[in-house]
């Protein structure tokens, strides 16, 4: 097919012109031998060939390799993927510009502010913002202002004297403290007391503060990263967050759209979940079924990231060894779950968009216009659908007429009319 196409495009080619036949094949067979394949078009029909050839063998069995080659090497995944906690996952357009705005600021200190829903991974593109920063040899402290209780949430991040209240008998470092060189994250900033915001304000505008109960000013050098699952400037209108900290922590707005509004992630995160939970937990699990890929395409993940890994890794735990993970391993209560065909995967490998609501129809109208398009006869369609649904009844011409909603009757007549065109 990519051969005809760049026949009809282009005319005859002097060279293979079988690119993405050539990279898939490297890539799946890469992928099947856990160690790089290289695919060569040794013959093309795109250049006259009697046919397309591929020759594939190990890299280091070839004797040359062109730049284009070296270059298109494909990935051994569980190899390169072996430093998953470090690793960003991601190639939607959507997600690659949240990546590319905290690779390109990395090295400055202002702070970074991540928006997106719980799940999605600000986490790990706070600390991918760190790690690329010039302090990454320095700490990186991370702290969900809503996992604290309100009344201690000033001394967990400033740190508290001896004796500042009941139960504080030794002195203690806040979390900026320990930040200090370095970066510190705070997930849900949105839910910190006016007191709290009015403190990181002053220290992050002076890099001052004080621990609660001492009256000694200590100065740091901490970069913030902040993070919130509220539309930050909606908490400003409504008097719950202070406009001065909004203003100072949204120099660098970075917004991490939902797994849902970014599918094309999600092949990817899978593979690079099943890679990991494999290895931890010691299983061989060998992919995953087309229903199951495409029952997790279809799927909202109202947990984001977070949800489909602890989907995988329970799958990976449940599935049978050395087999692919199945609908059953990934959704446990299947009840209350609809699998709307929201996405597919086409042939290609290419995830493509199926309008939920009129996904039939559409689908019909695809058929249309490919049948339009070649030219088709009326009848030649009606022989093509008669004749599908006699195949699906193994022959019984009641059965298939009523799926086609014809009486037996007038299926026959339309079947001898068939016949006498044939035999014409
Ligand atoms: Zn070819």
């Amino acid at each position: 097919m990519e051969a005809a196409i760049h026949l009809n495009a282009m005319g005859h080619s002097t060279d293979p012109v079988c690119w993405m036949q050539t990279g898939f094949a490297s890539g799946f067979a890469t992928t099947f031998a856990g160690q790089p394949i290289i695919t060569r078009e040794v013959e093309c029909a795109g250049r006259g060939d009697a046919a397309c050839v591929l020759h594939a063998k190990p890299k280091p069995e070839w004797d040359q390799l062109d730049d284009l080659e070296l270059a298109a090497t494909p990935l051994v995944l569980s190899e390169t993927w072996h430093d998953a906690g470090q690793t960003v996952i991601g190639i939607s357009a959507a997600f690659l510009s949240a990546k590319t705005m905290i690779e390109r600021t990395a090295a400055s200190n202002a702070t970074l502010l991540l928006m997106g829903e719980t799940g999605v991974g600000k986490e790990v593109l706070a600390k991918l913002a760190h790690r690329l920063s010039t302090r990454e040899a320095e700490p990186f402290i991370a702290l969900n202002c809503a996992a604290i209780p309100e009344g201690l949430i000033e001394s967990e991040l400033f740190g508290v004297a001896k004796g500042a209240y009941t139960g504080a008998v030794a002195a203690r470092p806040g979390r900026f403290e320990l930040a200090n060189g370095g970066t510190l994250f705070l997930d849900e900033i949105s839910t910190l007391s006016p007191l709290a915001q009015s403190k990181i304000l002053r220290a992050v505008q002076e890099g001052e503060f004080e621990r609660v109960g001492d009256t000694r000013t200590i100065k740091v050098d901490v970069r913030l990263i902040a993070a919130s699952n509220v539309e930050l400037n909606e908490a400003v209108r409504e008097g719950t967050f202070r406009a001065d900290l909004f203003y100072r922590i949204s120099t660098l707005p970075v917004r991490v759209p939902p797994l849902r509004q970014r599918r094309e992630d999600i092949p990817v995160l899978l593979e690079h979940f099943r890679l990991r939970y494999a290895l931890r937990h010691g299983r061989t699990v060998s992919g995953f079924t087309p229903r199951a890929i495409n029952a997790l395409l279809a799927y909202d993940f109202p947990g984001n990231v977070r949800e489909l890994e602890r989907m995988v890794e329970r799958a990976v735990l449940l599935a049978d060894d050395g087999r692919a993970i199945d609908v059953r391993h990934l959704f446990l209560e299947t009840d209350g779950l609809e699998l709307k065909p929201a996405m597919c995967m086409t042939n290609d490998g290419r995830i493509s968009a199926v309008d939920n609501v009129g996904s039939r129809a559409n689908l019909v109208r695809q058929m249309l216009d490919l049948i339009v398009d070649e030219g088709g006869s009326l009848l030649e369609m009606e022989g093509l659908v008669i004749r599908e649904a006699l195949d699906a009844s193994g022959g019984n011409v009641a059965r298939a007429a009523r799926t086609l909603g014809f009486t037996r009757r007038q299926l026959a007549l339309r079947l001898e009319k068939m016949e006498i065109q044939e035999s014409a």
